[in-house]
């Protein structure tokens, strides 16, 4: 019994210090950071779109006028200053094309508004995902020194794991690595006639097994360790 206790021993010592690794705060900080450049990376695609929008307000405004400018210009020239009722029209043209002018700048300066504040969500966003790229860059360095570090460690465990192996019996090992999954510790101690996990009183007819064989299941379903004489 000794010898898969100290089996389960190295066995903890390799799940405890691969949990570390996998727990290490620079990966979290660098997933963290990846998921904010994709952030911006989404963010700098709607600014592309409204960009591009404004552009095509811009383009179509300023057609506008220049069709407008033609007309006005067209029609001055067909103006003869005697008819009265041309001029009234050449008026009334102006006028209209001075109240376009004026809505067409009112437009032109949401369009501008609309660009600068693009220019600086974009710059923003640029400077962040700048941001981002450095601290990946820093946390990433910091998990592989820390991988560096832990990754030997393990790999030295697995080995004394494997000469252990050899040192324990074949049908209890099988036992181990079967229930290992459900969480370690496998083997447990006896306390005082309880299971060492879950505390579940070991039944008279489970305590006579012990004796015998020196180790029993915990009939708790929910913790099913196995308990052993240590
Ligand atoms: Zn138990």
């Amino acid at each position: 019994m000794q010898e898969i206790l100290k089996y389960q021993d190295i066995d903890f010592k390799i799940a405890k210090l691969e949990n570390e690794l996998k727990e290490l705060p620079e990966l979290k900080k660098a997933k963290e950071m990846q998921n904010l450049k994709a952030d911006c990376r989404n963010r700098l695609d709607v600014l592309e779109k409204n960009a591009q929008k404004a552009l095509e307000n811009f383009e179509k405004a300023r057609q506008y006028y220049d069709e407008l400018v033609v007309k006005i210009e067209t029609l001055s020239k067909s103006v003869d200053e005697y008819d009265l009722e041309k001029i009234k029209k050449l008026q009334q043209a102006k006028n209209n094309f001075y109240q376009m002018v004026e809505k067409l700048e009112n437009e032109l300066v949401k369009i501008v508004n609309q660009f600068s504040k693009v220019n600086n969500d974009y710059s923003a966003i640029v400077k962040n995902v700048k941001i981002a790229n450095g601290n990946i860059e820093v946390y990433k360095q910091k998990y592989e020194d820390a991988k560096a570090q832990i990754e030997p460690k393990i790999a030295e465990l697995k080995k004394e794991l494997a000469e252990q192996a050899k040192k324990v019996d074949k049908a209890i090992l099988e036992k181990y690595n079967l229930r290992k999954k459900h969480g370690l510790p496998v083997f447990v101690k006896n306390i005082n006639g309880t299971c060492g996990r879950c505390r579940m009183t070991i039944s008279a007819s489970k305590m006579q097994l012990f004796e015998k064989n020196g180790y029993v299941e915990c009939e708790n379903e929910n913790c099913g360790r196995i308990i052993i004489k240590m």
